[in-house]
C-alpha cells in the first residue's frame, strides 16, 4: 500500500512537470503478471494459472484541450504524439517501436466504437521490459483506462482485454495469446487466475497461505533467438495435432489430446515433433494439478508441479537456457523452497519460485554465492504476491 501511495504521488508530479498547467483527472494501475504454471499452452487452447503481481505500470490521465493524444513513457524518456483525425489501423510505420503500443490501443478503442478525446498520459513502470513480466500489456492496459477515462467511457475488462490484444497483434506485431492483457485486466486480489485460453472463462484460486510467497528471480538473460524458435514450435504443435487428428477426427488442438492417444500415434511424427506435443498433453496436466493443489493448500503437491514444468520446457520442448537451469537449480536446493521453473517464452527472462517467507534471505544468498558470481550479473530476486487486476482512480482535485 505504501509503494503504491508512492508510486502515485511520483507519477502526479511527474505529470504535472511535464504537461504544466492542466490537472490530471485519472490515476491508473496495470500490474504485470508472472505466470505460475501452464508455459507453452496457451496457443494450443490449454490451461494456464498466472498472477497479476505487485509490479506494473503506474499512469496518470488528463484532458490535453486538444486533438493530440500524448502518451509520455519515463522507461524510453519519450513522448508519443498521435493525431487523433489522422490516426487509422492503416499507420503501422512504428512497428518494432514503442509507440506502436500506445498508437494500437488508441486506433483499437476507436475501431471498437470509442469515441476518443485529446489526452495526456504520464506513464511510469517499475516492470522489468521484456523479461517475461508482460510490461507490454501493462502499457497497453494503462493506455487503454487512461484514454477511456478522459473520454468518460467504461468498457469490460474482458473487453479492454481483448482490445489490447489486438493492438499488440496488429501494431507491435506480436501473436501473443490471451492470457497477459486477461490478467492484467481482470486478476482478483489474493488469487490465482486458472484461465482456459479456449473458452476464454477464468476461475479465481484464493492463495491458501500467506506465509508462503512467489519469488520472481529475473537472470537479467535476454536471448533474441527466441523469435525464430516460438514460431517453429507452434508450426510443430500444430502438426502433431495433425497426426492425431488423422486417427481421432474430433481433436482440434492439442487441448484436445491425452497422453495415450499421443502415444498410440508416436511412430507417425518426428521424434521432435512427439517431445514437443508431449511437453504440451503434459503440462496442461501439471496445470490442472497444480491448480488443484492450490485449491488443497497443498504446497508440496503445487512444488512438485512446477518442477515438473521446468523439466518438461527443458528436456521436451527445449526452450530453456543455460542460466535458467543454474537459478532452478539454486532455488530448489534451498530449504524452504516448494518448486522452482523458468517462466515465459522461454531462452532467458525470469524463473518463478514457490517458497515459504523465511526461504526468501536464503534464496537470496544462494542466488548471489551460485549465480551472479558465476555470470557476472546481478539477477534480481523479487518477492511478489497475488494482486487485483488494473484500476482506475479518480484523481481528486487540488
Ligand atoms: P514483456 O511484455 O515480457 O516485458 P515484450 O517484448 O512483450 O516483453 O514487451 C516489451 C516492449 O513493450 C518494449 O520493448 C517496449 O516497446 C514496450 N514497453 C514495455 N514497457 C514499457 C514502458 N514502460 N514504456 C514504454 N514502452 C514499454
Ligand atoms: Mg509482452
Amino acid at each position: 500500500m505504501v509503494n503504491q501511495l508512492i508510486n502515485a504521488e511520483s507519477v502526479l508530479s511527474g505529470y504535472r512537470r511535464l504537461f504544466g498547467g492542466a490537472e490530471p483527472t485519472a490515476l491508473v494501475r496495470a500490474p504485470g503478471r508472472v505466470n505460475l504454471i501452464g508455459e507453452h499452452v496457451d496457443y494450443n487452447d490449454g490451461l494456464v494459472l498466472p498472477i497479476a503481481i505487485d509490479r506494473g505500470v503506474f499512469a496518470v490521465a488528463g484532458p490535453s484541450g486538444s486533438d493530440d493524444i500524448q502518451v509520455y513513457s519515463t522507461a524510453f524518456d519519450e513522448t508519443v504524439t498521435i493525431a487523433l483525425r489522422r490516426d487509422g489501423p492503416s499507420d503501422g510505420h512504428d512497428a518494432g517501436e514503442w509507440s506502436a503500443y500506445p498508437r494500437g490501443v488508441a486506433a483499437e478503442l476507436a475501431a471498437a466504437g470509442v469515441t476518443l478525446a485529446g489526452t495526456r498520459i504520464f506513464a511510469d513502470s517499475d516492470l522489468p521490459v521484456g523479461a517475461g513480466l508482460s510490461s507490454s500489456a501493462a502499457l497497453e492496459v494503462a493506455v487503454a483506462l487512461g484514454l477511456l477515462s478522459v473520454a468518460g467511457e467504461h468498457l469490460p475488462p474482458s473487453d479492454i482485454a481483448h482490445i489490447c490484444r489486438l493492438a499488440e497483434h496488429h501494431y507491435a506485431g506480436v501473436p501473443c495469446g490471451i492470457m497477459d492483457q486477461f490478467v492484467c485486466t481482470g486478476a482478483v486480489a489474493n488469487a490465482a487466475m486458472l484461465l482456459d485460453c479456449r473458452e476464454e472463462a477464468a476461475r479465481h484460486i484464493p492463495w491458501p497461505d500467506d506465509d508462503v510467497v512467489v519469488l520472481v528471480i529475473d537472470s537479467r538473460c535476454r536471448h533474441k533467438l527466441s523469435d525464430g524458435m516460438y514460431g517453429e514450435r507452434v508450426r510443430q504443435c500444430a502438426r502433431a495435432a495433425e497426426a492425431v487428428r488423422s486417427v481421432e477426427p474430433a481433436v482440434q488442438t492439442l487441448r484436445d489430446v491425452t497422453a495415450e492417444q499421443l502415444d498410440a500415434c508416436r511412430s507417425s511424427m518426428e521424434p521432435v515433433v512427439y517431445r514437443r506435443a508431449r511437453h504440451v498433453v503434459t503440462e496442461i496436466q501439471r496445470t490442472c494439478e497444480a491448480a488443484a493443489a492450490l485449491e488443497r493448500g497443498d504446497f508440496t503437491a503445487f512444488g512438485k508441479a512446477i518442477n515438473g514444468s521446468h523439466d518438461s520446457l527443458r528436456d521436451d520442448y527445449e526452450v530453456s537456457s543455460a542460466e535458467l537451469d543454474d537459478l532452478v537449480e539454486t532455488a530448489r536446493g534451498v530449504p524452504g523452497v516448494f518448486g522452482a521453473r523458468m517462466t515465459g517464452a522461454g531462452f532467458g527472462g525470469c524463473v518463478v519460485v514457490a517458497a515459504t517467507r523465511d526461504a526468501v534471505p536464503r534464496v537470496e544468498a544462494a542466488v548471489r554465492t551460485c549465480y551472479n558470481m558465476k555470470y557476472g550479473v546481478t539477477a534480481h530476486v523479487m518477492t511478489t504476491r497475488a494482486c487485483e487486476g488494473a484500476t482506475t482512480t479518480e484523481v481528486p482535485r487540488p
